[in-house]
């Protein structure tokens, strides 16, 4: 079981062997962390997206798995796109959500990371509810067999940061 970490910041300044990116499907670029990923990562992550599009991703990255690229000029050395769920009022896709950090953490053992760092997944533009995504990212983490050593949490704000705090204390 990793040791979980939680830190207020914005992810794509972490060093960690691998960052994990709240990605679209199309993997082609977004808002919020995507954006920033592909920002500061420069174009090396979206040119390895692509090529992920035209192979085995024709059709884009399915909600609640996650595919690994290089991280371009970001001080990790990988970072693990996964796609979370929009979320819903009359559908539980808190399935979806949990296999988000279930599906990062076997990308990360195949790549033998061992630090990893979380931004709050679906929980921006996705709007799935604070309490409920820090719940589900801290038992799915705790709940996984993995090599991985450190989960690092990176909380973008104090809202953010006070739901985690509750949840990992
Ligand atoms: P999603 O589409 O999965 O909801 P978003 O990127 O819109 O993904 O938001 C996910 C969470 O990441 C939100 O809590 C948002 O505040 C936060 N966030 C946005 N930018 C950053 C960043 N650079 N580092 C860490 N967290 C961020």
């Amino acid at each position: 079981m990793p040791t979980i970490t939680l830190v207020q910041g914005d992810i794509t300044r972490e060093s960690a062997d691998a960052i994990v990116n709240a990605a679209n499907s199309s993997l082609l670029g977004g808002g919020g962390v995507d954006g920033a990923i592909h920002r500061r990562g420069g174009p090396a992550i979206l040119a390895e997206c692509r090529r992920l599009r035209a192979g085995h991703l024709g059709k884009g990255l399915p909600t609640g798995r996650a595919v690994a690229t290089t991280a371009g000029d970001l001080d990790a050395r990988w970072v693990i796109h996964t796609v979370g769920p929009v979320h819903s009022t009359t559908e539980d896709r808190s399935g979806l959500l949990a296999s988000c950090y279930r599906e990062s953490l076997r990308v990360a053992d195949e790549l033998g990371a061992r630090t990893v760092a979380f931004p709050a997944v679906s929980t921006g533009v996705y709007r799935w509810p604070l309490d409920d995504a820090a719940r589900i990212a801290v038992e799915t983490v705790r709940a996984t067999g993995t090599l991985v050593t450190e989960a690092r949490f990176v909380l973008f704000d104090d809202r953010a940061y006070g739901a985690f705090a509750r949840c990992a204390g």
